[in-house]
């Protein structure tokens, strides 16, 4: 006798729960709430019930509780699908937290681990098999991972052999399941790249039907010039593109989104296929190479000593230095740079820049924060928080019919160091900050947003809607106080608001606590199926 997947679904959960009666129809039962479905459809009176990894049922007429092996309550609630990270800097240590507490507890049941600079795994296969976790998650390969096994630090482009060898890294991880290729065009040793190598492996993700995302060269005073290289990418690789995290940061360049997002309408109207995603802050957090000029780093830590020792080198770098310090950071102003982490002196984890230049007796001048910079990279650098954005630019980003959400976060400890509040925040800020107190998008269009657009975009069309027949992904959470906790001050402090959260099928959180299920999958499904071909003019592609 054959036995269906679905009799061998029922059969499985009535065996995992014998406690349950066993006339229970569903494995779970989520009764009494609002469901907000993702398309961006109103809300409307449903229960659910949930039957292996899917949603089996959605009943406008109404469940009972003993319809379900466990039913969740969600009286008051909003029934979501569960909201999709398109940012986090999860590639190579997720294994480390597999609750991944941070990001789940904002109602986030996909990570996707669009990585811009450093290390990810590779081969990448042995590792997504590796994983227990309790969110969903998918890998991109990274621009800087395959340059700086091929180049190491050396700022110049590749040979042709070095191009193939990049080329076939991606590959690699492109057939090992990851969804596209990504780049961190602001970093050493990526910056050192012409947008002609950034084509051409975009060219190999392109022919596995993958998408390109980019942490963009310059986010400051030549954002405008990042964003068409960007769609420059995307269009001559002719594959979709997405700017990770739009922003306009530094003190000059303030209200500049409306020319970069007419950019991406205008590329958008010839035909590219182009969205962004953004974090819900006015402050970024990244590492102290940010700094500097590219040149200044070229060669690695030693070669850094050197020039620093050179006058005539420092002078060069000083004045460098000074103008970004100017025109892409803070200004004058020293307390808009607070350190996370301080290796060379932990005492100034959380404080200024303006605190570390007063304690070392110095007046707090531009010149002054240069100097402290310069010695403080000698020592091995820091990360630091940017408070250099402006608050109309990240609505007007948000409001932008073509932005997604991401968090840009961390796994974290709870209480370890000093991350950027976006790691424990990013998605009840969005709900609660920007959708019902600054009312800057409806919560049925804001949903929609994080659940089935993101899901569209990287090929996961049976996930983010609440439809019958689609993954059981979804989140619980009151409309009315979800809301981020964390700040610059506090950065580790959990959001409220959200109730329930259910990954393939499975409780992670119940009514606010985990339930120890570890149900999150990789999703290796290519973005654009209909895209794979073979290309004999592209090294890499699948052949035929
Ligand atoms: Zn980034």
């Amino acid at each position: 006798m054959r036995i269906s997947p679905f009799r061998a679904a029922l059969f499985v959960s009535t065996l995992l729960l014998p406690g349950a009666a066993f006339a229970a129809t569903y494995d779970v039962v989520i009764l009494g709430g609002q469901v907000i479905d993702g398309t961006g459809a109103p809300a409307y009176r449903a229960d659910i019930g949930l039957k292996g990894d899917r949603i089996a049922r959605i009943a406008r007429e109404g469940l009972k509780a003993e319809d379900g092996a466990q039913a969740l309550d969600a009286k008051g609630l909003v029934v979501a699908p569960g909201f999709i990270d398109h940012h986090a800097h999860i590639a190579t240590n997720i294994h480390e937290y597999p609750l991944a507490e941070n990001f789940t507890r904002q109602g986030i049941t996909t990570i996707v681990a669009s990585l811009h600079s450093g290390a990810q795994p590779y081969p990448l296969k042995p590792y997504i098999d590796s994983l227990r976790v309790a969110p969903n998650v998918a890998f991109f390969t990274g621009h800087s991972f395959a340059r700086d096994r091929v180049l190491g630090m050396q700022n110049r482009a590749p040979t042709p052999a070095e191009l193939l060898r990049m080329q076939k890294i991606v590959a690699d991880s492109m057939r090992d399941g990851a969804i596209g290729l990504s780049s961190g065009l602001v970093y050493v040793p990526a910056n050192y790249a012409k947008p002609e190598e950034v084509i051409a492996l975009a060219k190999v993700a392109a022919c596995w039907g993958g998408i390109y995302v980019s942490h963009m060269r310059d986010e400051g005073a030549g954002v405008l010039d990042s964003v068409r290289e960007t769609i420059q990418v995307a269009e001559t690789a002719k594959l979709p593109g997405q700017i990770n995290h739009h922003k306009v940061q530094g003190a000059t360049q303030m209200g500049w989104s409306v020319q970069s997002l007419a950019l991406i309408d205008a590329a958008r109207a010839r035909g590219v296929d182009f969205t962004l995603d953004v974090y819900p802050y006015t402050a970024s957090s990244t590492g102290s190479s940010v700094m500097f000029p590219s040149w200044a780093l070229a060669g690695g830590a030693e070669a850094y000593r050197a020039r620093i020792a050179d006058p005539a080198e420092r002078k060069r770098l000083e004045a460098d230095m000074l103008r970004i310090l100017m025109v892409q950071r803070g200004g004058a102003d020293l307390r808009k740079l607070q350190f996370r982490r301080v290796p060379s002196d932990p005492a100034f984890d959380g404080k200024t820049l303006e605190d570390m230049v007063k304690a070392r007796g110095l007046k707090g001048t531009p010149q002054d924060a240069v100097q402290v910079i310069i010695d403080l990279q000698a020592k091995g650098g820091f990360t630091a928080i940017y408070h250099v954005m402006d608050e109309a630019d990240v609505e007007r980003i948000i409001r932008y019919p073509l932005t997604m959400v991401d968090s840009d976060g961390d796994p974290v400890g709870f209480d370890d160091g000093f991350p950027h509040p976006r790691t424990y925040g990013a998605f009840p800020r969005y709900l609660g900050r920007y959708v019902r107190e600054k009312k800057v998008l409806s919560l049925p269009e804001a949903i929609r947003r994080i659940t089935s657009m993101s899901a569209d975009q990287i090929g996961q069309k049976q996930r983010g809607r609440i439809v019958e027949g689609s993954f059981a992904d979804i989140t619980v959470f009151d409309a009315d106080r979800i809301a981020d906790t964390a700040d610059f001050e506090t950065p580790h402090a959990y959001p409220v608001g959200i109730r329930h959260v259910i990954i393939n099928g499975q409780p992670v959180i119940r009514a606010g606590a985990f339930t120890a299920a570890l149900p999150g999958r990789a999703l290796t499904d290519r973005p654009r199926p209909d895209r794979v071909r073979p290309d004999p003019s592209t090294p890499g592609c699948p052949s035929a």
